[in-house]
């Protein structure tokens, strides 16, 4: 029997919300059919206006806030419903920290299938306001002009920004820069349909000293390379680099794999909890600096690394939490696969003084299932995959290497739930869950759990 599907496109219809979705999104149920309303709280009845409908559920636009939730304030950026970026501008910080923790919730009973799991609340953010040190901003032509900015939500539309509440003031000084250089000197945007047009992103890092990395990325040749220089160096305050990456890929990802170093230095520096990392412009590293510490030492608490402990830090980016773990393990082996990051990792291990470190360049999938088979046997393993999660052979090989802690950071619930599941399946025992909080505004959360496999009994 086909479900009766209650509203279609273009009804205005009034509803209870009573959840959030992943997206940040409120979600309602009219006449029993789901319905997600971005810009609506839990706990509100809101207009919405049905401008699509599946056979599972239909969204809707917000139209009016019949009864308002007391989470609800005035958005502090000018640009909140229309930036893709941030989707909780609308919702009082305390009730974000709620969401998430409610995401992460939802993700373990209903992905991995996990039953009363107890959920640490959300660790707050320290800053809420200018935490981020990496900024990303794609150019168009808008209005005429070249004009660097955000994308709206879930598309390549640009909009352009005068400032972000959530980035460094040099972030935006270098965004204006550029602007002026493509400006003065006929510089052309990248257009994604017609592929013609040179400048594609603007990639900025600020270290907490201050210090800034500017990388433009262009389709091809970089021109007026002096007259960029010149611009970036009067105007941006901080400036150590200027690096210019070539991407003529057609793809989302906004590097290529070109890098040359057109002024300043290839790294920045950034202090870490005491140790100092160099940082390329390729190198993941945490965007929230203050936060990062926290997250980094809730994550070494929960491991309990003791002097006799072999650690396996997977997906270990420039070695951020290995060298950490050095300070406290016997010894210490990172994977990761951008080999400029593990070049950096060995230089931060060097840098640091830590010689119980070792990087390893591959593929986790592939390396870790061969140095357990070579006979590794960890105590403790460490877990920091992209949004994607592990691939199962990395948690076969966990579970073949008979190591007895893992201890998993994630920036995505689902499939950290799928894979806990996996893990737990296997004899582990997920002892601790906690989200915290890196992305305010955002409706990202990460989470940091430890999960530990008793002695069989024999
Ligand atoms: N632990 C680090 C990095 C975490 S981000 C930190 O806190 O800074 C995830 C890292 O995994 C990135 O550096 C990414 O380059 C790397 N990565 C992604 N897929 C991988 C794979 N299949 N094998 C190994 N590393 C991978």
């Amino acid at each position: 029997m086909n479900k009766v599907i209650p509203v279609k496109k273009n009804d205005d219809i009034e509803l209870y919300i009573d959840a959030f979705g992943s997206e940040g999104q409120g979600v309602g149920r009219y006449k029993g059919f789901i319905v997600f309303v971005a810009g609506a709280i839990d706990g509100e009845v809101v207009k919405a206006h049905i401008i699509k409908t599946t056979k599972n559920y239909a969204i809707g636009k917000l139209i009016g806030v019949v009864s308002p939730s007391e989470h609800r304030i005035a958005p502090e950026c000018e640009y909140a419903r229309l930036c893709g970026g941030c989707s909780l501008q609308h919702v009082d910080y305390e009730h974000q920290l709620d969401i998430k923790r409610r995401h992460v919730a939802d993700a373990f009973e209903r992905i991995g299938g996990f039953k009363g799991v107890e959920i640490g609340m959300t660790i707050a953010s320290p800053d809420i306001r200018r935490y981020r040190n990496k900024a990303s901003f794609p150019a168009a032509q808008v209005d005429g002009r070249i004009q660097l900015g955000l994308y709206a939500f879930n598309s390549h539309r640009l909009i352009p920004i005068n400032d972000c509440m959530i980035q460094h003031s040099s972030a935006i000084a270098v965004k204006n820069a550029v602007e002026r250089w493509a400006n003065e000197y006929g510089v052309t945007a990248f257009d994604e349909t017609k592929k013609s047009g040179e400048l594609r992103h603007v990639m900025v890092r600020v270290s907490t000293a201050g210090d800034v990395m500017a990388a433009i990325v262009t389709r091809g040749k970089l021109n007026r390379k002096e007259e960029l220089i010149a611009l970036l160096t009067e105007n941006v305050a901080g400036i150590k680099s200027i690096i210019h990456n070539i991407n003529c890929r057609d793809t989302n990802v906004i590097l290529g794999n070109d890098y040359e170093t057109i002024w300043g230095s290839d790294t920045i520096p950034e202090t870490i909890c005491g140790k100092t990392f160099n940082v390329s412009a390729a190198s993941f590293l945490q965007v929230n600096p203050k936060q990062t510490e926290k997250l980094y030492t809730l994550a070494l608490e929960k491991a309990n690394i003791s002097d006799a402990d072999t650690v396996a830090d997977v997906y270990c980016g420039i070695g951020t939490i290995s060298l950490m773990a050095a300070d406290k393990a016997k010894r210490v082996i990172g994977i990761e696969e951008i080999e400029r990051a593990i070049i950096d990792a060995r230089a931060n291990a060097f840098a640091n003084g830590v010689e119980n470190a070792e990087f390893i360049c591959a593929k986790a999938e592939e390396a870790l299932p061969k140095l357990v088979d070579g006979g590794l046997a960890p105590d403790c393993v460490i877990l920091d995959p992209p949004r994607k999660g592990c691939d199962e052979a990395v948690l076969d090989a966990i579970v073949k290497s008979g190591v007895r802690r893992v201890c998993y950071v994630s920036c995505n619930p689902s499939t950290l739930a799928r894979d806990c599941r996996l893990l737990c399946d296997a004899g582990f025992e997920l002892i601790s869950v906690d989200p915290i909080d890196m992305f305010p505004w955002t409706n990202h959360v990460e989470t940091v759990v430890l999960m530990t496999k008793m002695d069989k009994i024999k």
